[in-house]
């Protein structure tokens, strides 16, 4: 995803652990008063054009358009500038909340993108995104659909505490499996795990097996940040209600009041995102979003792309690796982004490290990565990775938490 945008300010499915609701974002009464941006069609049409984007329905208007050859002409439009892929909700409000049914504004921000012919990325919790499947299919077959569904707990009566207004879990699989009956892309987002709660082997174990009968092609999970203030009080309210043997535990994984909201790492009782690793491999489940090709991309740019974020992805995600640490990975990947000509094809040519502005050791990597779609550096990732699965499991720490506190 490279933009995205919210239809609506606040949620109506009333996620108690939802980070919308902290101070942090400046919406009162987040679950109660919507906000709706009537005009975000229209704006994100002017923005595009802006950006140098023309629509299908603007070039059929033009005088040009008629003395064009069809093909020659769509493909002159849809060339310039670089496609991007737009994320439609999932930020913080759903696009498909209960207000979608009344004001239809992600269905029209949905119509403007299938005439700008540009990718789409949804994220949600609500099953209202069928009821568009007729549009998404078109979004699909001009540039493409991704619709992926958050997902943190596997048993319904669970999830109806945590996400009172949403879809139930089960009534989400079954959406996600017609989204992939219908030939678009999807996944689960298992973010965020709630510790002591979520985060036990059976959970995310069902969460597994679900994703991959339901056909997804992923399930990428992580952890819960609770800010201080609106949203770590309301959250530990519910907590106490609900299951109070739990409040003194999560209490003190929170009680660093840190303001982004990150727990004291080693009293979590589970990694989840190594304990994701580990489960997605055991059932031959990806454990991490896809990059899908996007239109008029190269087949091996897009190899490459997909590698370098994994590395990126791993070394952040799973060994806290900084900033400048992941540098020439993502950096590469951003020069690789922003429309570089086709790697093979330079590679043939003998000019893949002149050209990418890389040396001999990257440029090695990259080879790997053109002829086998991987490479060391991610393989060595995997094995340390496995290592700490490995680790995880033979203690006794998903049993015993409250040593580590
Ligand atoms: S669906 Fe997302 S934005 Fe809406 S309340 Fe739940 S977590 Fe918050």
């Amino acid at each position: 995803m490279n933009r995205s945008l919210n239809a609506y300010r606040g949620c109506e499915h009333g996620c108690v652990y939802c980070d919308g609701n902290s101070e942090y974002y400046h919406v009162d009464n987040f679950y109660s008063r919507i906000q709706v941006k009537e005009n975000a069609a229209q704006v994100l049409r002017k923005e595009l054009k802006k950006i140098g984007f023309t629509s299908r329905s603007e070039l059929e208007t033009e005088t040009l358009w008629k003395f064009l050859d069809d093909e020659d002409a769509k493909r002159i439009a849809e060339k310039v500038p670089r496609k991007i892929v737009i994320g439609v909700c999932g930020g913080v409000s759903d696009g498909f909340q209960q207000a979608e049914q009344v004001h239809k504004v992600t269905y029209r921000i949905l119509e403007s993108l299938l005439d700008y012919g540009l990718p789409v990325f949804i994220l949600t919790k609500s099953t209202l995104v069928l009821e568009y499947l007729d549009l998404l299919k078109e979004i699909n077959e001009r540039a493409f659909a991704n619709v992926v569904f958050t997902i943190t707990c596997a048993d319904d009566s669970v999830q109806s505490v945590f996400e009172p207004k949403a879809a139930s879990t089960s009534e989400r699989f079954d959406a996600l499996k017609e989204i992939r009956k219908a030939g678009l892309f999807g996944g689960v987002m298992a973010t965020p795990i709630i510790p002591t709660i979520g985060d036990n082997v059976e959970n995310m174990t069902s969460l597994v097996k679900k994703t991959k009968a339901t056909g997804g092609e992923f399930i990428q999970f992580g952890g819960m940040t609770l800010k201080p203030g609106r949203q770590k009080e309301y959250f530990m309210r519910v907590i106490k209600r609900r299951y109070q043997e739990n409040y003194d535990l999560i209490e003190r994984i929170y009680e660093n009041n840190n303001t982004y909201g990150q727990p004291i790492w080693k009293r979590l009782p589970v990694n989840v995102m190594v304990m994701g690793h580990h489960l997605c491999k055991q059932h031959g489940v990806r454990d991490r979003s896809v990059r899908h090709k996007i239109p008029y991309e190269y087949e091996s740019n897009n190899r490459v792309l997909a590698v370098l974020l994994d590395i990126v992805f791993r070394m952040n995600m799973f060994f806290g690796m900084s900033r400048s640490a992941t540098k020439p990975y993502w950096e590469l990947a951003a020069r690789i982004e922003r429309g570089v000509d086709e790697l093979a094809k330079l590679r043939s040519e003998g000019e893949l490290e002149e050209r990418l502005m890389i040396n001999d050791t990257m440029g090695e990597t990259v080879n790997e990565i053109l002829d086998s779609g991987t490479c060391r550096v991610l393989e060595n990732l995997e094995t340390r990775i496995d290592t700490m699965a490995n680790m995880e499991i033979d203690s006794d720490i998903r049993t015993s938490p409250d040593e580590f506190v």
